[in-house]
């Protein structure tokens, strides 16, 4: 019903808008101009609004001829099924849509703490951001959280205060709000406007003209400059607060303030003045402009575009570290997503260069070229074929096959080796490096044990070869009946390439596929959308935390293997050893022992059985001898090797799986947990209750210090203690702490740690 609407719609508005207008180079008579291209992101807690305003600003641009609303589930971004439901968004759709001459690209940005990969990479590709209040409820938790991660990217922001209809609206308690929970400078420019207890408008604070939505679906709405005569005290009021606010930008930028000297008093400024001081003020998150608003009803929304074109950075102002790529192409997947007609669709955010249509490019990270085929630029949800786009736009592309969410691409290898090395002798003076660094490759640098080259942090301020978050959680997945089985591989194969932090294996023992993520809500949001994306009735296993086992001490054993099978003799004989190596990499996993007598024989080593040798050996670190989970920090080391002529691959593999369950059985093993690092953000008031919750979860603290009226808390504790956590943190600091969480690393256990671990998983 809904799809039928959205098509519908779709085919009549394809027909009669000018959205021929930008990105196709051929089409194109008026080409938008990169200065005039916003890419935005809006940000808000549940309930806010997002999707009501998102909707508006559609109908309003002329991208949907009409209107959809939430509680009818016929909006144009709320196109999850899950989203509705829960309330929180899920995928990053893009919307691009024209507004007076800009072009506005809308990144939807998911705001769930299980969604770490997407929330990153579409924050990554914004360059501002609307946040949307609900002016009834203020500051809420989740605003909190999409303000610290927003300012971690270092994404200018306007403030939307949202559903002013309500009589319990209060734009003051609003501004104090900002200025007291989000420690931000706020700009008002605007006040409500009622009459008779009814919103109808606005007074815009910069030029003191009162905007009144006259009617209908809030397509019209008329000015009028408010004069001391006509309109005696929302006048006076209006003008103290116009003052007030060019005080305030006066005191924070130099400009305006020489300006206002100039002129002697505020009330001659011109409202160009102070449009300009207030992008200033914006672009260097010195200062936060306030719009006000009912989506609802249909007011203020395009007020709140106008303010994303005056005031919120173009592509040219951000971003500044992949000027290294000069003229060549330079993008970042931020999406990947399953299109039923199109297949596989890749979501690139361009910051230089441009983009053809059939065009090879080339994937840094996974060093690999890749034909793309078609090129489309993203309207709602209708995909427009386009021959060109160009930088600071969004491009989709279908036919990649290896680009994955958070990969850089560039045109060709040579193109990528031109940019590393300029980025390289950039960063020779570090100096440089603090602006072009992203939270990520903060991460990643904290990370490393030793100073990088200079290559080394090109490559890690490039977040080339961004390791994927490991996951946390583990569940078995079950298809409804056989029949479905390959239906379901397809389906998680499909959803893995969408979000890289999935992660799928089979269980060689059982069979069983078993799905791996990074939270609770991660895997059941999987599971849903199984169901109702691909219509298969999965069946999930309850949920484990994913232990990982490594070894005490050390073994060494052998095994012979001569047996007949279908006719055919099979023989081979394996001895192998196996010992704990600290951060052995996946390379060297497998090592050949180099005493003179094993040297001797495993010079007539074939590479065919080395292959298998090696597939047996993976196979065999799948699992433990404690609890099944798989090993890690485990070298092993091939002594000897005999096969018979004839032998199958297979035999020889599970010979040595065989083997390396025995040596491992004795050298024996301990689990080891994940521990995740987590930084809480709690009022000073709330402090003390949430640090004696913190100890009895067995936290480590490292750091607590006080920030603005805020205590933040730097952690490290068991994910087994944290099940639940964002319910417990809410009551204990009455949904005033935010916390964020990612895994640090796995942690051998207290024995009585471990048997409790041990007695979940098994039941005894
Ligand atoms: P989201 O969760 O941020 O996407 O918020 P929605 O757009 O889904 O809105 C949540 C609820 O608030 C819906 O029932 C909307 O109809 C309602 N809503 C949105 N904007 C307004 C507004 O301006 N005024 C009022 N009174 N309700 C609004
Ligand atoms: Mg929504």
């Amino acid at each position: 019903m809904k799809s039928f609407y959205l098509t519908s719609n779709y085919r009549k508005l394809l027909k009669t808008l000018s959205l021929r207008r930008y990105c196709s180079k051929n089409e194109d008579k008026k080409k938008i101009h990169i200065e005039n291209i916003r890419n935005i992101g809006i940000l808000a807690h549940i309930d806010a609004g997002k999707t009501t305003t998102t909707e508006r600003m559609l109908f309003y641009s002329g991208t949907i001829r009409s209107m959809g609303e939430v509680h009818h589930g016929n909006t144009v971004t709320d196109y999850m099924e899950q989203e509705r439901q829960r309330g929180i968004t899920i995928t990053s759709a893009a919307v691009s849509f024209p507004w007076r001459g800009s072009q506005i690209n809308l990144i939807d940005t998911p705001g769930h703490i299980d969604f770490t990969m997407e929330v990153e990479q579409s924050l990554a590709v914004l360059d501002g951001a609307v946040v949307v209040l609900d002016a009834s409820a203020g500051v809420e938790a989740q605003t909190l959280t999409v303000w610290r991660q927003a300012a971690g990217y270092k994404v200018p922001r306007l403030l939307y205060l949202n559903k002013l209809d309500r009589a319990d609206a209060d734009v003051g308690a609003c501004v104090r709000a900002v200025r007291e929970k989000l420690h931000a400078a706020p700009l008002l420019l605007h006040a409500p406007l009622r009459y008779d207890n009814r919103l109808i408008g606005l007074i815009d604070l910069i030029t003191l003209e009162e905007i009144v939505w006259t009617q209908g679906r809030g397509q019209n709405f008329t000015r009028r400059k408010l004069t001391e005569k006509e309109d005696g005290s929302k006048w006076e009021t209006s003008v103290a607060s116009h003052r007030e606010l060019v005080d305030c930008l006066s005191s924070m930028d130099d400009r305006l303030a020489e300006t206002v000297i100039m002129q002697e008093s505020l009330d001659d400024l011109e409202s160009k003045e102070i449009d300009a001081a207030i992008r200033r003020c914006t672009l260097s998150m010195s200062a936060f402009p306030i719009l006000c608003g009912s989506s609802y009803k249909n007011i203020g929304v395009q007020t709140l575009m106008d303010a994303v074109v005056s005031y919120l950075p173009t592509p040219l102002q951000c971003n500044r570290l992949y000027n290294c790529f000069e003229k060549d192409l330079s993008a970042r997947a931020f999406k990947v997503q399953h299109d039923d007609q199109r297949g596989v669709l890749t979501f690139l955010r361009l910051y230089s260069g441009e983009i053809n249509r059939n065009q090879k490019i080339y994937n840094l990270g996974r060093e690999k070229t890749e034909q793309t085929g078609s090129l489309y630029v993203a309207l709602a949800d209708e995909y427009k074929p386009v021959e060109t786009v160009t930088a600071g736009n969004i491009a989709v592309v279908s036919s990649l096959k290896a680009a994955m969410t958070g990969d850089l691409i560039t045109s060709t290898q040579s193109a990528g080796n031109r940019a590393k090395s300029k980025l390289s002798s950039m960063v020779a003076d570090r100096s440089k490096v603090d602006a072009l660094m992203l939270p990520s490759a903060k991460q990643r640098l904290q990370a490393l044990e030793s100073e990088p080259t200079d290559e080394e942090l090109a490559e890690i301020l490039l977040g080339i070869g961004t390791t994927v978050p490991e996951p946390v959680f583990v569940c078995s997945i079950e298809p409804p009946s056989a029949a479905f089985q390959s239906a379901l591989e397809t389906a998680l194969t499909e959803l893995q390439r969408e979000d890289p932090s999935l992660r799928v294996s089979v269980d060689t023992d059982s069979g069983q596929m078993v799905l791996a993520g990074m939270g609770e809500l991660h895997l059941e949001i999987i599971k849903e959308r199984i169901i109702r994306e691909y219509k298969i009735d999965a069946e999930l296993g309850s949920l484990q935390i994913a232990y990982r086992e490594t070894l005490i001490g050390s073994a060494k054993r052998s095994i012979s293997v001569d047996r007949k099978i279908g006719g055919a003799r099979q023989v081979v004989k394996v001895v192998m050893s196996a010992k704990s190596v600290k951060g052995v990499s996946q390379d060297k996993v497998l090592k050949l022992a180099k005493t003179p007598d094993s040297a001797a024989n495993l010079a007539h080593l074939h590479p065919r059985s080395l292959t298998a040798v090696t597939r047996g050996t993976r196979s065999a670190l799948q699992h433990g001898p404690k609890l099944g989970c798989p090993m890690v920090d485990t070298q092993v080391t091939l002594h000897w090797f005999e096969v018979g002529r004839g032998t199958s691959d297979s035999v020889v593999a599970s010979a040595v799986v065989q083997c390396l369950r025995k040596v491992f059985q004795e050298a024996d093993s301990v689990l080891l947990e994940p521990v995740m690092s987590l930084e809480i953000v709690c009022p000073e008031s709330h402090s003390a209750r949430v640090l004696a919750d913190l100890a009895r979860r067995r936290a480590d603290l490292h750091h607590v210090q006080l920030r603005n009226q805020n205590k933040v808390i730097e952690c490290l504790a068991p994910l087994s203690e944290l099940l639940g956590y964002s319910s417990t943190l809410r009551s204990l600091s009455s949904g005033l702490a935010t916390f964020t969480m990612e895994f640090h690393s796995n942690r051998q256990m207290a024995p009585h740690d471990e048997e409790k671990a041990i007695r979940n998983v098994t039941g005894f």
